[in-house]
């Protein structure tokens, strides 16, 4: 079991996330963040920080996003070979796909 980033963190990154997260899981790319699998205890602590839902619990990623567990295993594997983890809140990028412009 682990926690999830899905679909919604795109060209995001509002990082409300990762101050709250007790065992570092959030790591970034270009594009948005992901969760370590490998890392997360499963608190719950960071699903209600994100402002635009878009953390899930792996048992309850919507099936539109199911791809989203395993890119986020890949990718954290990926990035932990060249860079730590996201402990700090960021400026958001706001980017064309960003879920909060598309809600405007
Ligand atoms: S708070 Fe949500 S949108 Fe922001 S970085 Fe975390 S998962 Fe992505
Ligand atoms: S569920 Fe807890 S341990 Fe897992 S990523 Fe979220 S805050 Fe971190």
């Amino acid at each position: 079991m682990s926690h999830v980033v899905c679909e919604p963190c795109y060209d995001c990154k509002y990082t409300d996330c990762v101050v709250v997260c007790p065992m570092d899981c959030f790591y970034q790319d270009e594009r948005m963040l992901y969760i370590d699998p490998v890392s997360c205890i499963d608190c719950g602590a960071c699903t209600p920080e994100c402002p635009v839902e878009a953390i899930f619990i792996d048992s309850d990623v919507p099936t539109r996003w199911q791809s989203f567990i395993a890119l986020n295993l890949e990718r954290t594997a990926a990035i932990k070979g060249c860079s730590g983890p996201l402990t700090e809140k960021q400026e958001p990028m706001e980017g064309a796909g960003c879920a909060s412009r598309q809600k405007v």
